[in-house]
């Protein structure tokens, strides 16, 4: 098959993965679409146990392709969820870019990523390309954070590197560091009392609440870090002092012991507030996922930049303030890099990708299935 004829599949497979509804949580139909083609694709299929801990419908896909040459093992991942509003999916291709027709997410975010892997395979089969073993990994609910690559079991975390087919921007991108990630929620406790009648035995959480963010430094703290608050919640009637305010929040930073400085000054500052107020505080953390860093000049990196040089797009190293399932995979032991696959304006109804990236796309995953071979 000539590069065009698998243009054109690609292109239909895309199409028709769109069509197929998976909301985070209800992968299975998706997945079940997905394992079908990896299976005729003569790849081992599939699902792990971990619906009951995630929630979804289905587990997580892993499909292992058999090598027929030494060389390191490559992992290619993708997820299986989109983003609301994102059922009944309706792709127009127009002037070789695809978009959502209706009022919908594309969802090419992350169905570039699984087509892209599926036309990469299918031509690795059609034209016999040598190869070391080959591994896939598509997740559920990675939109809900990241849940379903934290779901995976410790024997399905295997292989040299991972590329994670899931950023937007330009194919070519190569995401090589990502940030620790920490997020709260706050509860509030102060003393009730009529607003108007009794003030003064009343203790107001939602001003503890209201001079802890006074107090918190947020937005941009330094170029690897951030801080915000989410949401505020609590009190009543204006005639009640409030008893009670909700507050949540998150920092982040890819200096991971940045990450836990600003963790302990927002949990201080919250913890300050309702001491001077006289009320309580009861603060819950949560790690969303570790942060990562691979080393410019690290020999993955060069194998995935020689690739992006191969298949004709220039590789661009970058630094990111978001998390992936890249996160969860290398703090566990699989280094990864994020990919962009050419998806823009991601999760929202003007999202769309180029043909023309998705091809790119290919390319390079080709290119590296190629390079990853030992000489
Ligand atoms: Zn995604």
């Amino acid at each position: 098959m000539d590069d065009r004829h698998g243009s054109e599949r690609l292109l239909a497979t895309f199409l028709e993965a769109v069509r197929i509804d998976s909301p985070s949580g209800e992968e299975a139909a998706f997945g079940a679409w997905c394992a079908e083609r990896l299976k005729g694709l003569g790849a081992t299929a599939r699902f792990d146990d971990s619906s009951r801990a995630t929630g979804s419908d289905t587990g997580n896909l892993i499909a292992e392709v058999p090598g027929d040459r030494e060389g390191a093992v490559l992992v290619l991942s993708a997820h299986l969820d989109t983003v609301e509003p994102g059922r009944g999916i309706a792709p127009a291709v127009d002037g070789g870019v695809v978009r959502s027709s209706g009022g919908t997410v594309l969802g090419a975010d992350d169905k570039a990523g699984v087509a892209a892997i599926l036309e990469a395979l299918a031509r690795v089969a059609e034209q016999a390309r040598p190869h070391a073993p080959l591994r896939v990994v598509l997740t559920v609910q990675e939109e809900k954070g990241l849940v379903g690559a934290k779901a995976l079991a410790d024997a399905d975390i295997r292989g040299d590197l991972c590329l994670v087919l899931d950023a937007h921007g330009p194919v070519g991108r190569i995401i090589i560091s990502a940030p620790t990630h920490h997020t709260f929620t706050a509860t509030f406790e102060g003393v009730s009392a009529h607003a108007g009648v009794e003030p003064e035995r009343g203790i107001s959480a939602v001003a503890m609440a209201a001079s802890a963010v006074c107090a918190m430094r947020l937005g941009r703290l330094d170029e690897e870090t951030t801080a915000n608050v989410g949401e505020v919640r609590g009190g009543g009637e204006t005639n009640v002092v409030a008893a009670s305010c909700l507050l949540t929040g998150e920092c982040r930073s890819r200096d991971p012991e940045q990450a836990e400085r600003i963790r302990l000054e927002m949990d201080e500052e919250m913890r300050l507030a309702a001491r001077s107020a006289g009320g309580s505080v009861r603060i819950d953390w949560v790690k969303q996922y570790d942060g990562y860093r691979l080393a410019p000049d690290d020999e993955r990196v060069a194998l995935v930049e020689r690739a992006c040089a191969v298949a004709g797009v220039e590789p661009s190293l970058v630094v990111t303030g978001g998390g992936s399932d890249g996160s969860v995979l290398t703090a566990r032991g699989l280094p990864s890099v994020v990919l962009s696959c050419g998806m823009t304006d991601v999760h929202s109804t003007q999202e769309s990708v180029a043909v023309t990236d998705l091809d790119a796309m290919v390319r390079v995953l080709l290119a590296a299935i190629d390079l990853a071979v030992s000489s």
